[in-house]
């Protein structure tokens, strides 16, 4: 289909970026074009549809930052509230806080505590899908609220990292497994 086409020719791997061994992947090329900008948003709006085309969530959350380049049309698209997920320090009202481990040490993600509502369904949407420590704490965030992380909706998922396991049983939809 026209979003996975777009991926395949638009994503281009950077070697030992950002540092020696990492090949990274960017999406740069992929947001400059926009019928393939256009396709991902809509392929990954319709996670948050049902088969009959309702929309089912209540809120998208993106993870700072090429989340929130993703999250914020998703949000548009469905007709729904965006709220951010940001590195420490970041966000300037009351947040809850929750630590997660990056390759080497750790770091801490927050969001607002009034982003998302108790009850809320809220669909997580990012650009790449990797060892699951940002996804992970993510879901944590969103039920520290009292809200339900309703799906985890990403470009693509480095599927030899096992990042999945790090969302329970939250419905991973990754558009591109590589
Ligand atoms: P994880 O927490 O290890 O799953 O890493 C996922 C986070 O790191 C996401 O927020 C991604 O934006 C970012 N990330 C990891 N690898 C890449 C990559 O190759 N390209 C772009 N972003 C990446």
């Amino acid at each position: 289909d026209s979003a996975v086409d777009a991926l395949t020719r638009l994503v281009r791997d950077i070697p030992d970026f950002p540092e020696p061994g990492i090949v990274f992947k960017d999406i740069t090329p992929l947001l400059a074009d926009a019928a393939g900008f256009g396709a991902v948003v809509r392929a990954l709006a319709a996670t948050g549809r049902d088969d009959r085309g309702e929309v089912v969530v209540d809120k998208v959350v993106g993870m700072e930052a090429r989340g929130f380049i993703l999250a914020a049309p998703v949000a548009l698209a469905l007709g729904v509230g965006f709220a951010p997920v940001r590195k420490a320090g970041k966000l300037p009202h009351d947040t809850h806080q929750v630590d997660y481990a990056l390759e080497y040490g750790e770091a801490v993600l927050e969001l607002h505590r009034d982003a998302v509502a108790a009850g809320d369904r809220v669909l997580l949407v990012d650009d790449v899908l990797a060892t699951g420590g940002t996804a992970g704490a993510t879901c944590e965030l969103v039920r520290r609220c009292g809200a339900e992380p309703a799906g985890f909706a990403v470009l693509m998922e480095l599927g030899f990292l096992g990042g999945r396991s790090a969302l329970g049983d939250v419905p991973v939809s990754s558009l591109l497994t590589v």
